[in-house]
């Protein structure tokens, strides 16, 4: 059984994110949404109310899972025994930055590997971070978060 981590901050989960696991899913058959947390970081949305965002999108979807993990990612993916890392792309910048990771830690663990998908166009421009500034100004973020759930009750 092939199982993948798609780890990242998800604050808050968007539907660049939701775009990259269902295209997974051909690939790998588990994939397990890894929250990477800080806890000296606060975020804008907490770890926990993150996960059940998570947790409401994905109800539906026994395959998909999600968990808060506070170490190296490749420590947690040999905790949790899976060796594939998944991540998405946006844009050469992501790139630069991703495969300096992506190839850090297969520097750091040989046999985990890294898999990238390319966003698909529509959602180049969505990030967590633009959501969160229109958040912060009591904007309508509906139509970024998966299936329009209301996650102003999560802040
Ligand atoms: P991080 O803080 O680790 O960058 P993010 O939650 O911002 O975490 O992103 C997690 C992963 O999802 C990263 O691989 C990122 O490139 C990818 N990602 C973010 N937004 C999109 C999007 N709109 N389309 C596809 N992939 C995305």
């Amino acid at each position: 059984m092939k199982r993948a981590i798609f780890p990242g901050s998800f604050d808050p989960f968007t539907i660049g994110h939701e775009s990259i696991v269902l295209r997974a899913l051909e690939l790998f058959d588990e994939i397990i949404i890894a929250i990477g947390y800080n806890s000296e970081k606060k975020g804008f949305f907490s770890v926990e109310n993150r996960i059940k965002i998570i947790e409401e999108i994905f109800s539906d979807e026994k395959r998909v899972s999600v968990k808060k993990y506070n170490k190296l990612t490749v420590d947690f993916c040999k905790e949790q025994n899976i060796k594939f890392i998944l991540r998405g792309l946006r844009t050469a910048s992501d790139f630069e930055y991703e495969r300096a990771i992506a190839q850090m830690n297969h520097f750091m663990e040989n046999d985990i590997e890294t898999v990238f998908l390319l966003t698909e166009a529509k959602h180049t421009p969505v990030s967590s971070t633009i959501l969160r500034e229109i958040l912060k100004y009591d904007g309508d973020v509906c139509k970024f978060i998966p299936k329009c759930i209301d996650i102003k009750k999560y802040l």
